[in-house]
């Protein structure tokens, strides 16, 4: 503790430690606006540290049997589990979401990763080929060496242990930078893996600013993979310092995704599909749909039963379960999220609920960043507000005649992460899904996640697949080796 506000430190070769210079940022609590914490502002001399660090344990780490690195792993998961109270607390501290949700996916979902890259430890395999009766090649997949795993602020602990679990699982060592505008539950689980015996160096967590310890870990030269999750515009800055370094990198980048309606769906699935979709964690989900297209036959039913849905959203307190929208991460995300509420009224758009600053009950929130759930109707599919990341509690909706105008519409921007359909005609579902420009589509639901399944964009959405073996391939390099018996 500095003063009341929590102190969080860096964990380097196992240990928890100050940055270097005894620079620190501020950390934000969204409900209420206040700074609770701070966080390192770490400099190269951090990184040097933490590098040299996993630099020593990568031997011993990659040499391990994978039933080691497993068993591990599963510590860490019931480590989670064990503090989960706690982890979805902090979670909900640090970012403003409800705790419904840290307590339902966030934390849950941080086990879950670390469970399933264990398993995948122990079942990735790799191809072999006899060539002629003296001759066969196989494939050795050996872990790559020091990586970097870089994190974005939404989906905190669940999106940083996406990417270590798999990292870790593969045999290398780990360099982890979590967003600065959300450190906690990292610098918590830090703690957790040092409690389950992962050795000093395996993993090393690093806060700070992305321009500052962010880019000074993609240009590292012996950090020899990076995987970011984060803004188009970053991964493509990112991209630009990593590509003459020739670094294998993944990239899981922005997204605006449309919901497409058709007349014959199970109204009752579709709506609540839809607005869970645009909605949850407040609109603030790569995955969420917030361009709603809706044909036309049905189109202002669906509309005012969504609106009359939407109004009915509890905004409050994010520490009270019942609370159904929270507070956006930060001040600055706010006013832009309110800014784009403007735009979308000066290119013509009509505000069918929301579109301002929410006011929630409880005092202790009167000066956080709470925004009303909004809904914008009128805007043609080229304006910005349907081009545009918002990446808040803010979606359109707009008509389609028919199945190729919704498939038109809903592939007309840059992005292509995911696409969520509602229709009882499976041909129709499976010809959409097939015309749809997107790494994901669900049909008749959204976001229902199976770890096994490659998760990623195409377009402007990034560069890569993440989930299941796919992860375990990246951070792994193929090897041909070739044996000749004759
Ligand atoms: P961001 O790009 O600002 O930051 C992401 C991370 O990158 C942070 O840890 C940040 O510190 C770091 N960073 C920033 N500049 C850097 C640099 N020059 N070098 C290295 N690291 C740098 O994104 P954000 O605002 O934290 O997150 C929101 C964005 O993330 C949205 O666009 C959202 O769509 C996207 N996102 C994508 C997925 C996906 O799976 N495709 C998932 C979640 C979020």
């Amino acid at each position: 503790m500095s003063g009341d506000r929590v102190r969080i430190a860096n964990f380097i070769d196992g240990k928890m430690r100050p940055p270097g210079m005894g620079r620190y940022l501020e950390v934000y609590e969204p409900a209420t606006g206040q700074v609770y914490a701070e966080a390192p502002d770490s400099t190269d001399a951090d990184l040097e540290l933490a590098v040299e660090s996993a630099r020593n344990a990568f031997p011993d780490w990659s040499h391990a049997p994978a039933e080691h690195r497993a068993a591990i792993l599963r510590k860490v998961a019931d480590g989670i589990l064990r503090r989960a109270p706690a982890l979805a607390r902090a979670e909900t501290v640090d970012n403003g979401k409800p705790i419904a949700l840290s307590e339902d996916l966030d934390i849950p979902r941080a086990a879950a990763n670390l469970q399933f890259f264990a398993a995948a430890a122990s079942q990735f395999a790799s191809e072999a080929h006899l060539t002629d009766p003296t001759t066969i090649n196989y494939t050795l997949r050996q872990p790559i060496g020091v990586v970097g795993c870089i994190s974005p602020w939404n989906l905190p602990l669940y999106l940083f242990t996406w990417k270590v679990a798999p990292a870790l699982a593969a045999g290398n060592c780990v360099i982890g930078k979590p967003s600065e505008v959300t450190p906690m539950t990292a610098s918590m689980f830090a703690e957790i893996c040092a409690d389950a015996g992962l050795p000093p160096g395996v993993l090393n967590v690093l806060h700070g600013s992305g321009p500052g310890i962010g880019q000074a870990i993609v240009e590292h030269p012996e950090i020899r993979a990076i995987s970011f999750t984060g803004g188009t515009r970053t991964g493509a800055r990112l991209a630009g310092s990593a590509a003459p370094l020739f670094k294998k990198l993944s990239l899981e980048l922005g997204g605006k995704n449309p919901s497409l309606v058709f007349e014959d769906c199970d109204r009752r699935r579709a709506l609540d599909g839809v607005m869970r979709a645009a909605y949850a964690n407040q609109g603030q989900i790569c995955l969420c749909g917030s361009r709603i297209l809706v044909q036309r036959s049905i189109y202002e039913e669906f509309r005012d039963e969504l609106v009359s849905r939407i109004e009915g959203l509890r905004v409050g307190d994010p520490l009270d379960r019942e609370t159904q929208q929270g507070a956006v991460v930060s001040a600055a995300h706010f006013e832009s999220i309110l800014d784009r509420i403007r735009v979308a009224r000066e290119e013509g758009g009509k505000i069918l609920c929301g579109g301002r600053p929410a006011v929630p009950g409880s005092p202790r929130c009167k000066a956080g960043w709470f925004i009303e759930p909004t809904l914008i109707e009128g805007l043609g599919p080229h304006c910005s507000t349907n081009q545009e990341e918002i990446f808040g509690p803010v979606a359109t909706i707009a008509p389609f005649e028919d199945e190729d105008e919704a498939v038109t519409l809903a592939n007309c921007t840059r992005y292509g992460l995911a696409s969520a359909l509602w229709s009882r005609d499976v041909d129709q579902c499976h010809r959409v899904a097939g015309k749809l420009q997107s790494g994901l589509v669900w049909i008749n639901c959204w976001m229902v996640r199976d770890l096994r399944t490659p998760m990623g964009g195409v377009k402007d959405s990034g560069v890569g697949r993440e989930g299941g073996m796919e992860a375990m391939r990246f951070f792994t390099e193929a090897k041909n080796v070739c044996i000749n018996t004759g």
